[in-house]
């Protein structure tokens, strides 16, 4: 059986209780080998984050301390160009190429893969594990990339070597970033979305306007 690793990447300003619960949850689900978190630089797509690179990967190593099988990656902080995803994976191909990767991601990252750099050529190389976020509906009817691509069941990511679009279904958890931030900014109590090593680090780091 090939080796499944699965690749979590975003910006993680902050890395919350969603993002966590939802690694944990697909990589029981999919045996998955390793799970590996890479924090994104320059997101292409959207507003720069609040906090730095390095608060970012802090915060992400904080929060899989006690998680033996989580890594983090700090190969997208170092690049100076763009966060691109295809690049990421290339690099990774090219460190172990004997690894498949399955990029974990939520609905709402996935919906807009057809404007991501590379993306049919990203699909030729890996598989995508997708999970539900509250908010947010699959579309409907779906894209033809993703039909084409649907995975019916988990152990198609194992039958297949890439390209396969896996729907896994997990709790939902309604955290997002967005709204942590907001929260703290306004003095509200967003604890109990966030790991407690993160929150501790975010009240002494005074970031977001804690
Ligand atoms: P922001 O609100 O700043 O956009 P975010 O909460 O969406 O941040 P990101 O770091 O942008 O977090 O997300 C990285 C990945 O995690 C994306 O694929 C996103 O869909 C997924 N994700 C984020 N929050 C959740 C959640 N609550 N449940 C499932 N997936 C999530």
């Amino acid at each position: 059986m090939p080796c499944l690793h699965g690749i979590f990447g975003g910006t993680f300003d902050p890395l919350h209780n969603g993002h966590l619960e939802t690694a944990t949850a697909v990589f029981a689900q999919c045996a998955l080998e390793r799970v590996c978190f890479i924090p994104a630089a320059v997101p292409p797509h959207r507003d720069q984050p609040d906090a730095s690179a390095q608060q970012r990967l802090e915060m992400v190593s904080l929060a899989i301390a006690n998680y033996p099988r989580f890594d983090v990656d700090d190969r997208e902080l170092k690049r100076a160009t763009p966060s691109y995803t295809y690049d990421t994976v290339k690099s990774l191909q090219a460190q172990d190429s004997a690894r498949r990767y399955c990029l974990i991601l939520g609905v709402d990252a996935l919906s807009g893969l057809d404007r991501w750099h590379r993306w049919r050529e990203l699909l030729d190389s890996i598989h995508f594990i997708v999970v539900r976020r509250p908010g947010w509906e699959i579309p409907e009817p779906l894209p033809a990339w993703w039909r084409q691509g649907r995975a019916e069941f988990i152990a198609d990511l194992n039958r297949f070597e890439c390209g396969k679009i896996c729907l896994v279904e997990v709790e939902p958890n309604p955290a997002s970033a967005t709204e942590i931030r907001y929260g703290i900014a306004q003095g509200v109590d967003v604890s109990t979305m966030l790991p407690h090593s993160v929150w501790d680090y975010i009240c002494a780091n005074k970031l977001y306007g804690a």
